[in-house]
């Protein structure tokens, strides 16, 4: 399974694809991908191989965007299919989320959600983090990056993950524990994948995420690094 992200000034498109490939040695049974092209996001996912989501990619969305995600999964809850593939929204539409690794209490969770109006497309324990993000957001009335601290303080289990919000397609929020994440620092550009790998022609300037740890990467600004259990973090 792996993660692939990109902001900046290229089409995203193509580093991610590119990007899903050199991780398909980690293993997968589903590949997706998002990208936001200035006015909205387009999504296209499916069972399967990389290959056939550049298929399904190319029949079912136009491919601009200098904002993406990309992701292979490896399911744990739900079965492979179409729908359970990442990128999972929220229910509002709004945030978007890849995400590699296990999310053991999601039940629990879910349950509180659902008490709440919160619906589920999908049988994952992704789609219920997602929603999580969005209720701390909302409840909260704090910026995405603290949402997602909060929101991770009450998770157990294991992430790498990547959010966005499409009303804030300037920044990128990611964090780890367990499985592996790195970014790649460009010329007002930023990467984000499982390891170096595809992003290694564009940047040697990488960072690699302890566990517990996340970073708010946002373009024309350093990333933030910020440890998960820390209270400060803006
Ligand atoms: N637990 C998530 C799912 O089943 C992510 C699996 C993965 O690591 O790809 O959808």
């Amino acid at each position: 399974c792996g993660i692939v992200g990109y902001i900046g000034h290229r089409d995203a498109y193509p580093i991610i694809i590119k990007g899903l490939q050199r991780l398909e040695y980690r293993g997968y049974d589903s590949a997706g991908i998002v990208l936001f092209d200035g006015k909205g996001t387009k999504l296209a996912k499916t069972k399967g191989k990389v290959e056939d989501l550049i298929k399904r990619s190319k029949e079912s969305i136009s491919l601009e965007g200098k904002l993406g995600l990309g992701h292979t999964r490896w399911a744990t809850h739900g079965v492979p299919n179409d729908v359970n593939s990442h990128p999972h929204y929220s229910n509002s539409g709004e945030l978007c989320i890849i995400h590699n690794g296990i999310i053991e209490n999601y039940e629990s969770i879910k349950t509180a959600l659902t008490k709440r109006g919160y619906t589920f497309k999908s049988d994952t324990d992704t789609e219920v983090l997602i929603n999580l993000i969005e209720e701390v957001k909302k409840q909260e009335g704090v910026k995405l990056g603290k949402a997602v601290q909060i929101a991770l303080n009450q998770v157990v289990g294991a992430y790498a993950i990547a959010v966005f919000d499409i009303n804030k397609p300037d920044e990128i929020v990611v964090a780890k524990l367990g499985s592996p994440l790195a970014i790649g620092i460009g010329e007002n550009e930023y990467f984000i994948a499982s390891d170096a790998s595809p992003f290694i022609e564009y940047t040697n300037n990488a960072v690699y995420l302890e566990d517990e740890e996340m970073a708010i990467i946002r373009l024309g600004k350093e990333i933030k690094l910020r440890k998960i259990k820390d209270d400060a973090i803006a």
